[in-house]
């Protein structure tokens, strides 16, 4: 058993996998043989992650905030805090803020087996998001 209270600093998400400002706390991330990830991730409004898979997939569970998540070839859907969504693995996809409301959701991933959590791709274009 380990209780953690310190935590490292809150990071700001990068522009290669982000648009707009996006905090990240790491929450949980076990030594091995677990491949497990938690994050914490607030969205101010707007910003969102570019598209990207996770070998394993995903849960996100919303727990503050209105955002937005689309799957490739999918309608772009609402969630608000008490949502959670299944992302299955290999499946495109991006997740953020409204236009106009920020959103931190609890991101649990499992790692591949080479240590890969996500695969990242372009960004999601003003054109493409909603507002
Ligand atoms: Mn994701």
């Amino acid at each position: 058993m380990h209780i953690t209270r310190r935590r490292p600093d809150t990071r700001q998400g990068s522009a290669e996998e982000f648009t707009g400002t996006v905090w990240l706390d790491e929450i949980a991330v076990p030594e091995a043989p677990s491949r497990l990830r938690v994050f914490n991730v607030h969205f101010t409004p707007s910003a969102r992650t570019a598209w990207h898979l996770h070998p394993h997939g995903q849960v996100l569970h919303i727990l503050a905030g209105e955002g937005l998540v689309q799957c490739k070839g999918g309608e772009v859907q609402e969630v608000r805090a008490g949502d959670t969504v299944w992302i299955e693995p290999d499946e495109w996809h991006w997740h953020g803020a409204g236009p106009r409301t920020s959103m931190t959701h609890l991101a649990v991933t499992e790692a591949a087996e080479d240590d890969t959590v996500a695969v990242w791709g372009c960004h999601v274009s003003a054109a493409d998001y909603p507002g």
